[in-house]
């Protein structure tokens, strides 16, 4: 049985999480993770060097979005 597949064209976007701490600086992710009943993932901050963990979450990510039909 043949599979079926759809193509939808998205909008790319990266989402980035802002510095609590400077409000300037991106908080990128070290690769370094805690898990215990969630993972926590360790970010640093370009600007400022600030370290926080979010939980289940590591940034910056990418989200899709579809691509309304303008013509509609
Ligand atoms: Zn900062």
């Amino acid at each position: 049985m043949a599979q079926q597949t759809l193509r939808t064209k998205v909008e790319t976007y990266r989402i980035d999480k802002k510095c609590e701490n400077c409000k300037k600086g991106i908080m990128y992710s070290t690769g370094r993770g805690i898990t215990q009943w969630h993972s926590y993932w360790e970010h640093k901050c370009d600007g400022c060097g600030h370290i926080e963990s979010y939980e289940n979450i590591s940034y910056p990510y990418t989200e899709y979005v579809d691509v309304k039909n303008k013509n509609k």
